[in-house]
């Protein structure tokens, strides 16, 4: 019996079954964890259960950086593949997979197409970089060579290759960055491609969030949806999770793969919240040989939503992020998440791209500095442009930021700096960011 089908009590059984398995390996082959073991007294073979989870310390970011070999659970020459996390706030840790890790990646890959649809046969656009010690392009391509579709690995950026490509080779799928798929009908519309009758029909996406918390479409998937009535499907993964969570066409949060990570969400208190509410999301890898992780803290927030999704799996499905528990900004008595400043910017249309800037104040509060462009050839532009954004602000959010006016160009490029893997939309300065 496939397991996603059974019942949320079965797969509890089956996660505990797998965590005891997890632990006993961490024990023998993880310098990281055997020493954190003995060191605070955790007797694996009491751990039986998800709850027992709770008497076995977290696993922080700054642990990742500062022990990052002690991780290492296998010689030196099993190591196939090296990338580093996405370290937006701080320096990076790498990250190393077996060849065995490779093949779990593709089977994550796989079953996570899978529920977005996909089906042998079909043929994917690939956005997104194969390399810049970035993992997910690598991940796509063994996933969907292993489900037996056809990719195209045209990379990130370049419009005029990517639309050239979809007019070559008529690929079903795009896997991009959503807001990258605004670009996309903005170069279309400009050159008279015909966008709205090209062969794509759906786009996988990762980086950013597509939907608000009851699951419609937030301002940035119907500013897409408005213009191309394309499938989107939303994902959330990373490195450190080594698994993905992929919505399936129903489109109710991503689901959790069990075979691949257990997963926790905490308060503040280092307590698992009840039923329903938001939390820090913390993961345990399953099955990793190279450098699996124990209760990491991803800083990421969210909620789990276990109500039966239209498709059959009995999974829980995990809500679109709230924002990065680093990244909450206290500013002017209340406290914020990116994503809210990002989603007033996108309502704007007359604005072209924009990047909030955030920084510490004496106050022990933080600033926000937000830098906008003005779209040439907007139809209509209000005369304070710098007003005006601060009066959507007000009103969406309740406090206005600084605002800045900044060329088109010179914002784009720094917004959209091949350097980087994502978009530059944050650009965090402050001090003392816990990790
Ligand atoms: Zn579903």
């Amino acid at each position: 019996m496939d397991i996603k089908y059974t019942s949320t009590e079965e797969i509890k059984l089956f996660q505990e079954n797998l965590l005891r398995r997890e632990l006993s390996y961490l024990q023998d082959k993880s310098p990281f964890y055997r020493r954190m073991f003995q060191r605070d007294g955790v007797d694996i073979r009491k751990i039986r259960t998800l709850e027992d989870l709770q008497y076995i310390p977290f696993t922080r970011k700054s642990d990742l950086q500062q022990f990052n070999e002690d991780f290492i659970c296998v010689p030196k020459e099993q190591l196939t593949d090296f990338v580093t996390t996405s370290g937006t706030m701080s320096d990076p840790a790498t990250f190393a997979f077996t060849n065995r890790d490779l093949d779990r990646l593709a089977y994550n890959e796989k079953v996570s197409f899978e529920c977005a649809g996909t089906k042998p046969g079909d043929l994917i656009q690939l956005m997104t970089t194969m390399d810049k010690r970035f993992v997910a392009g690598l991940a796509y391509y063994l996933g969907i060579r292993s489900l037996g579709a056809g990719i195209i690995r045209v990379g990130n950026g370049i419009p005029e290759l990517q639309w050239d490509t979809i007019i070559r080779m008529k690929p079903d799928t795009i896997i991009c960055v959503p807001s990258f798929i605004l670009k996309l009908i903005e170069y279309a519309e400009e050159n008279n491609i015909p966008y709205r009758n090209s062969s794509i029909r759906k786009a996988v996406c990762i980086g950013e969030n597509l939907r608000n918390q009851d699951f419609s479409l937030n301002i940035l998937g119907r500013h897409i949806r408005e213009k191309w009535d394309i499938q989107l499907i939303s994902t959330y993964a990373s490195t450190e999770l080594g698994a993905t969570f992929c919505e399936c066409p129903y489109g109710k949060g991503g689901h959790h793969l069990p075979e691949l990570v257990i997963c926790e969400l905490i308060d503040d208190n280092d307590r698992v919240v009840p039923a329903g509410e938001t939390g820090e999301l913390v993961i345990t890898n399953l099955g990793l040989e190279g450098m699996p992780l124990l209760r990491f803290r991803t800083g990421d927030l969210a909620r789990f939503h276990y109500e039966p999704c239209q498709c059959g799996r009995k999974t829980m499905r995990i809500s679109p992020l709230l924002g990065r528990k680093n990244q909450m900004i206290k500013f002017k008595g209340t406290t914020l998440y990116p994503p809210s400043l990002f989603d007033v910017l996108e309502d704007i249309p007359y604005i072209g791209c924009y990047q909030v800037v955030l920084s510490s104040n004496v106050l022990g509060t933080d600033d926000v500095h937000v830098k906008v462009s003005v779209k040439e050839g907007s139809a209509i532009i209000p005369e304070d442009v710098t007003k005006a954004v601060k009066d959507k602000f007000r009103a969406k959010v309740r406090v206005a930021p600084e605002v800045e006016i900044v060329p088109d160009g010179e914002l784009k490029d720094e917004v959209y700096n091949d350097k980087m893997r994502k978009a530059l939309k944050l650009l965090d300065k402050r001090n003392n960011v816990p990790g």
